[in-house]
C-alpha cells in the first residue's frame, strides 16, 4: 500500500500576519508530528509543483488568476476580503496547492500511489468560481477533481468535505455538474452562510448544531453520505480534509477528537475500496490548533496508509 505524501516547503511563505490563525506554523506542527512519530517515512514523500493557468481555468473564471494577480503586493500584506490576505509568496504558494491536487490525482490514477494526501496551504474549499474567500485562493480540491473528469476511465467523482465550514467555493463550482457528487458535514449556523440551502441532487449538506456530540456527525456521514455516494457511483474520491471540527480548534465548536477523524477516514477508506480501487486523494483544508491538527492529520493518514 502507498501513501503519496505531498508538499513544497514553500507552502510555508504565504503568510498573512502573526495574528492570522491560518499561518505557517499549521504546516510546520504537521511535519513535526509525522517526523517525531516516523509515519513520514512510512509515505511515499513527494515535492508539489505549481499549477498552470488552464489547470486553474478547469475550476475558475479565466479573470479570477488574473485579479489576484494585480492585487498581489510588492511588500507587505493586501486583504482580498475580511480574512482573506496576500502577501507577495502567496500565489506562489496558492499555485503549489492546487498544483498538489493535479500532481495527487495523477499519481493515484497511473498506479504509482494507492492514494494520496496534500499537506498544503492556503485552503481551498471556500474559493468560489470567480471569488477568494475564507482564507482560500484557488479551490485546490475542486481543481483536481475537474482535472481528474479529463482522465480516461474518470466518469464520476465525489468530493467529501468535513471541514467545520462549509464548502461554499465547491457547491459553487460544481452545483450544475452532476457529475461530481458533493457531501459536506458542517456547523450550522455559522461561517460562511452561502450555498447551504441549495437544493440539487447532487449537493448532500449536512448542517450540525454547535455542541453537538460526535455520534450525530458520525450518523450524518453514514445516513447521508454513504447512500449518496452508493447512487452516485463514483470512480475516485476527492476528501476536502479539514479538522477544525476537533474539540479543541479555537475557531468552531463542534467536538470531534483524533478518533473521530479516524472513524470517518475509515468509513470513506472502506467505501472508496470496494467501489473504486481504493482511489482517494485527500488534500488539507482547516484546523487551527496546530498540535490537534497536526495528530488528527496523523490519524486520518494512518488511515489512508493501511495502518
Ligand atoms: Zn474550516
Amino acid at each position: 500500500m502507498t501513501t503519496a505524501f505531498i508538499t513544497h516547503k514553500d507552502c510555508m511563505l504565504h503568510n498573512m500576519g502573526p495574528e492570522h490563525p491560518e499561518s505557517p506554523i499549521r504546516l510546520a506542527a504537521i511535519n513535526k508530528v509525522l517526523q517525531r512519530t516516523g509515519l513520514i517515512d512510512q509515505l511515499d514523500q513527494v515535492t508539489a509543483v505549481p499549477v498552470t493557468e488552464e489547470q486553474i481555468s478547469l475550476a475558475h473564471h479565466k479573470l479570477h488568476q488574473k485579479r489576484l494577480e494585480a492585487k498581489l503586493p510588492q511588500e507587505g500584506v493586501v486583504y482580498t476580503d475580511d480574512d482573506t490576505a496576500m502577501c507577495p509568496e502567496s500565489l506562489h504558494a496558492a499555485s503549489l496547492a492546487a498544483g498538489s491536487v493535479i500532481l495527487a490525482t495523477n499519481r493515484v490514477l497511473s498506479g504509482k500511489a494507492d492514494n494520496a494526501f496534500c499537506a498544503v496551504r492556503p485552503p481551498g474549499h471556500h474559493a468560489e468560481y470567480n471569488l477568494a474567500m475564507g482564507f482560500c485562493l484557488y479551490n485546490n480540491i475542486a481543481i483536481g477533481a475537474a482535472h481528474a473528469l479529463m482522465q480516461p476511465g474518470i466518469q464520476r467523482v465525489a468530493i467529501l468535505d468535513f471541514d467545520v465550514h462549509h464548502c461554499n467555493g465547491t457547491v459553487d463550482i460544481f452545483k450544475d455538474r452532476p457529475e461530481v457528487l458533493v457531501c459536506s458535514t458542517f456547523q450550522h449556523p455559522y461561517y460562511p452562510e452561502r450555498y447551504h440551502e441549495i437544493d440539487r441532487p447532487n449537493i448532500v449538506n449536512c448542517p450540525i448544531a454547535a455542541h453537538t456530540e460526535p455520534h450525530i456527525f458520525h450518523r450524518a456521514i453514514e445516513e447521508q453520505w454513504l447512500p449518496a455516494l452508493h447512487e452516485h457511483k463514483p470512480d475516485m474520491i476527492f476528501i476536502s480534509a479539514g479538522f477544525d471540527a476537533h474539540k479543541e480548534d479555537p475557531m468552531a465548536d463542534l467536538n470531534l477528537e483524533e478518533e473521530d477523524f479516524r472513524q470517518v477516514t475509515q468509513v470513506i477508506k472502506t467505501f472508496a475500496d470496494q467501489y473504486c480501487q481504493g482511489r482517494i486523494v485527500s488534500v488539507l483544508e482547516g484546523g487551527y490548533n496546530p498540535v490537534p491538527l497536526a495528530f488528527s492529520v496523523q490519524a486520518h493518514l494512518e488511515v489512508l496508509a493501511g495502518f
